[in-house]
């Protein structure tokens, strides 16, 4: 349908389909008559979106059945970043340090308690994940990003410890296999593998509640969300089923098993040319390159003007560097086709001739 190739960090492609599916419940949802623009969130048929969308969120990171909930929420992963200390901590937290987006959370969670950085890649411009992490006993939460959408770093573990993990999945979610069962809440800003802008999904384990003392307004509760069923306020209708068309996709397609193989695939074709290609460097340490967003810069300024002009005459968009950290950056979300991956490598050599 879209004949460019978009490598926006977010909010990023879909799926043609879902765009097309999306496009004809604004017209007409499911030949109700009404747009899905204009039908109640109380409606039976939003009802069988939610629980549907609600279902497909766990059972495709293998949660259903498992004591999980799924809420679909507004606020986006910022909100969560807020709201996680504001239902979990009760006077010490642990964070991860890993890039822009941990370090925002990191400062939500001040407000509520001690944060204790249990390690940070900040000395090195975030370029790797920190190992053999020494947690100690007695927190109320672990906090981690499991994928540093601006750095290009990706988690391959989950960090291990004796009070609940939570991770910011946003730049990852249903893009890999991933034990996700060692996590007790998982938060994700909708826009980039799961559906448009306006929504967090947050899938987690219902036990770890009510454990602070602290008297929480609604419209930050979980407990309150989980027990209203994602309906405390109205919600974001639209939303919420284009997410449901894009988890439909992902499960006809094999669900996490086969688009990690595809995902494998796109991003060992832009390592490889990265790694093969002189003028380019990479800008994550290897052995922690994300597999979603692939940083890049070259050695020399003067080749930026050519990669730039040769990307705008292959229809190559959104591959600059997020603002903070400079270069480039291709992210490859779900969505995004290997020849769309194909088309920026060829840009890559074709940079031999000119320069
Ligand atoms: N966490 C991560 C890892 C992100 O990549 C982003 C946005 N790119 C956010 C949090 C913030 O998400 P939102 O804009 O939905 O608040």
């Amino acid at each position: 349908m879209i004949q460019v190739h978009n490598f926006c960090a977010g909010p990023c492609l879909l799926p043609d389909e879902v765009y097309k599916g999306a496009a004809e419940a604004v017209l007409d949802f499911n030949g109700s008559g009404l747009s899905l623009l204009s039908i109640s969130h109380r409606s039976k048929e939003f009802m069988a979106v939610l629980e549907e969308a609600q279902q497909l969120a766990l059972s495709l990171l293998g949660l259903e059945g498992k004591g999980y909930s799924a809420l679909f929420l507004q606020g986006g992963a910022s909100m969560e970043f807020l709201r996680v200390p504001y239902n979990l901590m009760k006077s010490k937290a642990g964070y991860i340090n890993t890039g822009n987006w941990s370090s925002k959370a990191m400062a939500q969670a001040t407000a509520f308690g001690e944060v204790s950085v249990l390690a940070s890649s900040e000395d090195r411009n975030y370029s790797y994940i920190p190992q053999q992490i020494n947690i100690p006993s007695g927190l109320d939460y672990v906090h981690y990003t499991s994928n540093n959408t601006i750095y290009g770093t990706q988690w391959q573990d989950i960090p291990q410890a004796d009070c609940p993990i939570v991770c910011d999945m946003s730049s990852d979610i249903y893009s890999r296999v991933y034990d996700c069962e060692q996590i007790d809440l998982i938060y994700a800003g909708a826009q980039k593998n799961i559906g448009p802008a306006g929504l967090s999904v947050v899938l987690v384990r219902d036990s770890i509640f009510g454990k602070t003392g602290r008297s929480i307004p609604q419209m930050m509760d979980y407990a309150e969300h989980i027990d209203k069923g994602s309906l405390y306020h109205t919600a974001n209708v639209f939303g919420i089923y284009t997410c449901l068309l894009n988890l439909r996709w992902l499960r006809n397609l094999g669900g996490v098993q086969a688009i990690e193989k595809i995902n494998n695939q796109k991003a060992a074709t832009l390592y490889s040319a990265i790694d093969e290609l002189d003028y380019v460097v990479g800008l994550a340490d290897v052995e922690y390159r994300s597999k979603m967003n692939v940083t890049f810069d070259f050695k020399e300024e003067r080749m930026k003007e050519i990669f730039d002009t040769l990307c705008k005459e292959a229809s190559i968009l959104n591959i600059k560097g997020h603002r903070v950290a400079g270069g480039y950056r291709a992210s490859l979300y779900n969505a995004l086709k290997q020849q769309s991956v194909d088309a920026l490598v060829e840009v890559l050599h074709a940079m031999k001739t000119k320069i």
